[in-house]
């Protein structure tokens, strides 16, 4: 018991500059959290989060309803944001998940040993933008992150036709796919445009 406090003591460093101390402070009124006084980011110990998590059950994440890419925000990434580090905890190597907004992308670290995690400054308050906040190790799943990696592929692919084709023009052609996706013959619709198109 108490090699495990001094191990506790001796790493609640800044996980992005070790020479800082992190200290006691309140993520919000019901969240403790250790801040780095330098970088302003935020541990999260897992027991912490457990709790509150369990104050505000019911908020659900639907993970195909959450897209980061829509979400405007003037949002700017912290300097240490891209900067690995080490469980403020127990020294693990922190895995990362990489969420992408409309103007920039960012990342969030969590203890796979421990599983408290790491937001640096501004990443909270863009997960409960999300509504992430609520739901944070889904951030860390795979098939989570694939389904957003599919979903913001097509969101640019929506992007580049609108820019290249225009709105008006785009419009139409994103209404005939639907039609088409939804009509049990469109392969038929989809086989003639192809066909258009062969040299
Ligand atoms: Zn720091
Ligand atoms: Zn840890």
């Amino acid at each position: 018991m108490l090699s495990a406090i001094l191990i506790r003591e001796a790493f609640v460093r800044c996980p992005k500059e070790t020479t800082s101390e992190l200290v006691a402070e309140q993520l919000t009124a019901d969240l403790p959290v250790k801040r780095c006084p330098s970088c302003k980011g935020n541990w999260v110990a897992a027991h912490d989060y457990q709790h509150w998590q369990s104050l505000h059950a019911g908020l659900e994440v639907i993970p195909d309803k959450v897209l980061p890419l829509t979400l405007e925000s003037d949002f700017e990434p912290a300097l240490l944001d891209s900067k690995a580090g080490l469980c403020p905890e127990c020294g693990t190597y922190m895995k990362r998940s990489r969420l992408t907004l409309k103007q920039a992308a960012f990342y969030i670290e969590r203890c796979p040993l421990c599983e408290g995690f790491w937001c640096d400054q501004g990443e909270w308050q863009v997960l409960e933008a999300l509504g992430l906040h609520v739901q944070i190790p889904i951030v860390f799943k795979p098939d989570w992150q694939a389904q957003v990696r599919a979903l913001e592929q097509t969101e640019r692919q929506r992007l580049v036709m609108i820019d290249k084709l225009g709105p008006e023009l785009a419009g139409r052609v994103f209404e005939l796919a639907d039609v088409l996706k939804g009509h049990p013959q469109g392969d038929i619709g989809v086989a003639y445009l192809m066909r258009k198109f062969e040299k």
